[in-house]
């Protein structure tokens, strides 16, 4: 099996760190809003890899984080918390916040069918392990205290940015000025910050009262469930440069050792070409989704049409072409079930042999995906369903069972405009009928002449 590894930038061949287990962290969500479809193509890259792993025959230990404290609004030491922010936006406290978001999230990846990490931790159950953590980057010379914060000196390591690359030399030069003057270096993070009186989350230290960082929290929640060094860890791109180089920086100041094997970053998925995140309001919803007719599957489906690490650009055609996809793969895979016909056994493992290729190249499910539809193709036998099952231990796309085909409603209004507009046109009255035809996108509602009769969809 081989993954991209971005500490080296290549390919690599996977080899767990010890035995047959495979230790692996995700960052999960913050949890101050409902997760975006975005976020979500980070969980099912998550959930794709566990299953190639599981397929491998490797067992998991997997952890995933939720974030409730301390992630900034900006990824930086700066704004307020994210969960401050959002609790004073709806008159609620950050830990009710914290608790309906988080459910929120994972009722998503149930939704989604996502096989689930072993172990889910809250950041604010970790606190005294976080001060720990803490204080020991300060006992070794790698945190200092400000009058604000506890900061994390990066130029005491031998080299800072090793995932992203950045020369520290190069930024120094162009560094804004920062907002903490007390801070040794532009690039040095925030480990622990002294809270303002009117701040509400805030625990007991050896700093006064104060809370964790964002990155502390996932340097010392891996390491306790997952030890000093671990083999995978997964994330979205933007946590790249900041979140993830931070928390490596952590490890090898505590440890001296690198924390991870192999990083794993997964692509963002855009909107009309552009960023989609919480920040900017311009998310769609697993809810939102729904509302329009499609199943959670249905963007399963849209995910894997482009590879984890390349972009993935969102429209409504693209969902409605997964959604009619995902349907005939269903509607077809079932027509093989418990057909009483052998297929020969050197098929079947052709096609297992290029499934296992195209998985275990790196995690390329699209290609997975075209070897699954050419099985499907196959003349009509049980085998091919039991094969097709069996990949779908993969995608986890609940192949077996039958999807009904989206209803819409139509409003009254609309349907009388078409009957008005098929006479229209069976009365040669062309202006009419495109006048028709105008008002009813106006409403909202596209209409398409097939052989099959008038197609009315929603404009998206
Ligand atoms: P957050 O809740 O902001 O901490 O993000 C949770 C996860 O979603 C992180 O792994 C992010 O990198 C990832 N993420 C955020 N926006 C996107 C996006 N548009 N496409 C893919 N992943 C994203
Ligand atoms: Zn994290």
């Amino acid at each position: 099996m081989k993954i991209t590894n971005t500490l080296s930038r290549t390919k690599e061949d996977f080899k767990p760190l010890a035995g047959n287990t495979v230790r692996m962290y995700s960052c999960g969500p913050t949890v101050y809003k409902e997760a975006h479809i975005g976020n979500l193509r980070s969980y099912i890259f998550m959930d794709s890899l566990r299953r190639v792993l599981k397929y491998n025959g490797y067992a998991l230990k997997h952890v995933m984080n939720i974030t409730d404290v301390g992630h900034l609004v900006s990824d930086g030491d700066e704004g307020e918390d994210k969960m401050l922010k959002s609790a004073r936006e709806e008159n609620k406290s950050p830990m009710e916040i914290a608790t309906y978001y988080m459910n929120l999230f994972l009722k998503d990846l149930e939704r989604l069918n996502i096989d689930m990490p072993e172990i889910i931790c809250r950041a604010t159950d970790y606190i005294p392990d976080m001060i720990d953590f803490v204080k020991g980057l300060v006992e070794n010379g790698y945190g200092y205290e400000t009058s604000s914060a506890i900061y994390f000196d990066v130029s005491k390591l031998d080299k800072y940015g090793v995932l992203s690359g950045i020369n520290l030399d190069d930024q120094k030069a162009g560094a804004r000025v920062d907002i903490d003057q007390e801070k040794r270096n532009p690039y040095d993070f925030a480990l622990w910050i002294k809270a303002p009186k009117e701040h509400i989350m805030k625990w007991d230290s050896p700093w006064g009262l104060s809370y964790p960082g964002w990155h502390i929290e996932c340097s010392t929640m891996g390491k306790k469930h997952l030890g000093e060094q671990f083999d995978i860890h997964t994330g979205g791109v933007d946590l790249i440069p900041t979140h993830h180089e931070n928390e490596i920086a952590q490890s090898k100041g505590l440890t001296g050792k690198d924390p991870v094997k192999y990083w794993m970053h997964c692509e963002f998925l855009l909107i009309d070409g552009g960023k989609m995140s919480k920040s900017l309001g311009n998310c769609y919803t697993i809810d939102q989704l729904i509302e329009k007719g499609y199943s959670p599957l249905d963007y399963k489906m849209l995910a894997f049409t482009s590879h984890y690490r390349n972009k993935l650009n969102f429209t409504w055609e693209a969902l409605e072409a997964a959604h009619i996809s995902l349907i005939r793969l269903k509607q077809t895979i079932a027509k093989h079930k418990g057909v009483d016909v052998k297929t020969d056994k050197q098929i079947l493992d052709d096609y297992t042999k290029k499934f296992e290729e195209a998985i275990n190249d790196d995690l390329n499910l699209p290609l997975a995906m075209g070897v699954l539809w050419e099985l499907v193709k196959l003349d009509k036998s049980d085998d091919v369903y039991q094969l097709a099952m069996k990949f779908d231990t993969v995608f986890g796309l609940k192949l077996n069972e039958l999807e009904e085909e989206k209803q819409m409603e139509v409003p009254e209004q609309v349907k009388e405009l078409v009957e008005k507009r098929a006479q229209a046109k069976k009365d040669k009255n062309y202006e009419l009928a495109d006048s028709i035809r105008e008002e009813i996108t106006s409403l909202g509602y596209i209409i398409e002449d097939t052989k099959e009769g008038v197609n009315i969809k929603k404009c998206k």
